[in-house]
C-alpha cells in the first residue's frame, strides 16, 4: 500500500491507473477506523482492481467547533489497518492540500429535499460541506465505484443526488451498517463515550428494534412517541430526533402502507457525543 499526502502525487497514480484501463473504487473516511469502515473497504477490494481509502476529518462538514475539535484522530493505526485489508492507497491529505483557498464553501450544491430534513436541519450547511469533500474526492480519484454506509442512511441519498446534479458518472455502492454484539452501530465517535455511557448507548438499537416490533400493530405517531419514550427513559440518554420517513424521499410519512420501503432514523445524545442509527421498518 502507499501513503499518498498530496494532490499532485494522487492525480498521477490515478491517471496511470485509469490509463492502463483498472476500475479504482473509493471508501470515503474520516479515519479512526473500525469495523464498520473495514466492512466498505472488504467489499471494494473484492469488486475493483485498486482501492483507494481516504482518510481526512473534513472541516466544511462539521457545524460544531467543538465536535471537529473532538474528533479522533488515529492515523497510524488507520494506515496499519487499511495495508492489511488490501488497500492499494490510503490518501491522508492536510486540511491545506483539500483546501488550498481555505476550508469554506465556494459553491452550493443542488441536493434535493433528501438534504433539507433531519440532519439538514439540525445540522446546517453540513450535506453542503459533504458534497464539496465527496465530489472534491471523486474529481481526484474518477472512482469507478464508491462505497457508503447505510449507517448515513441519508448521507447516501444526498451522495446520489449530488452525483446526478453534477453528472458525475460513478456507481454510489451503499453498504449495511456494522454493528458490536451488543447492537451499538460502530462510529469512530463511540471511542468518545465514557465506559458508563458506552454501558447505556445500546438501548438506541434495542428501542429501534421494539419500534419494528410494535409497528406491527400500531401506526407510525403510536411507534415513534415509543421509541423516544424508550430511549429517553434511560439516563444519560436524550433523543434529539427520531423521524419515521419514505426511504426514498427521506420525507416523512403518516401512514405505514404511503411508502414501499420505510426507514427510521435516530440520533440520540449520549452525554455531550452525538449518536446516530436508523432501522428499516418496511
Ligand atoms: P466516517 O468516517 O464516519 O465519515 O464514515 C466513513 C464511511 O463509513 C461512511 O460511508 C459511513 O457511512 C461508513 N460507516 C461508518 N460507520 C459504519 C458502520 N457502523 N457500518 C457501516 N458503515 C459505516
Amino acid at each position: 500500500m502507499i501513503i499518498i499526502k498530496t494532490v499532485s502525487e494522487l492525480e498521477a497514480y490515478v491517471g496511470r491507473e485509469r490509463n492502463n484501463g483498472r476500475s479504482i473504487g473509493l471508501v470515503p473516511t474520516m479515519g479512526a477506523l473500525h469495523a464498520g469502515h473495514l466492512s466498505l473497504v472488504e467489499r471494494a477490494v473484492k469488486e475493483n482492481d485498486d482501492v483507494i481509502v481516504s482518510v481526512f476529518v473534513n472541516p466544511t462538514q462539521f457545524n460544531n467547533p467543538t465536535d471537529l475539535a473532538t474528533y479522533p484522530r488515529t492515523e497510524e493505526e488507520d494506515c496499519r489497518l487499511l495495508a492489511k485489508a488490501g488497500v492499494s492507497v490510503a490518501f491522508v491529505p492536510t486540511v491545506e492540500e483539500m483546501y488550498p483557498s481555505g476550508a469554506v464553501r465556494v459553491k452550493e450544491f443542488r441536493l434535493g429535499t433528501a438534504a433539507e430534513v433531519m440532519e439538514g436541519k439540525f445540522r446546517p450547511g453540513h450535506f453542503q460541506g459533504v458534497a464539496q469533500i465527496v465530489c472534491r474526492l471523486f474529481e481526484l480519484c474518477r472512482p469507478t465505484r464508491a462505497y457508503f454506509g447505510e449507517k448515513d442512511f441519508q448521507q447516501i441519498a444526498v451522495i446520489r443526488n449530488m452525483v446526478e446534479s453534477e453528472g458525475i458518472d460513478v456507481d454510489i455502492v451503499s453498504c449495511p451498517i456494522k454493528r458490536a454484539d451488543d447492537g451499538l452501530a460502530l462510529s469512530s465517535r463511540n471511542a468518545l463515550l465514557t465506559p458508563e455511557q458506552r454501558a447505556i448507548a445500546p438501548e438506541i438499537y434495542k428501542a429501534l428494534k421494539t419500534g419494528v416490533e410494535y409497528s406491527k400493530d400500531h401506526g407510525v405517531k403510536e411507534t415513534h412517541d415509543k421509541v423516544v419514550a424508550l430511549v429517553d427513559a434511560n439516563d444519560g440518554l436524550q433523543t434529539e430526533y427520531f423521524e419515521i420517513v419514505d426511504a426514498r424521499t427521506l420525507l416523512p410519512v403518516e401512514e405505514w402502507e404511503e411508502s414501499p420501503e420505510v426507514v427510521g432514523c435516530i440520533t440520540v445524545f449520549c452525554g455531550k457525543v452525538r449518536l446516530i442509527d436508523n432501522i428499516k421498518f418496511r
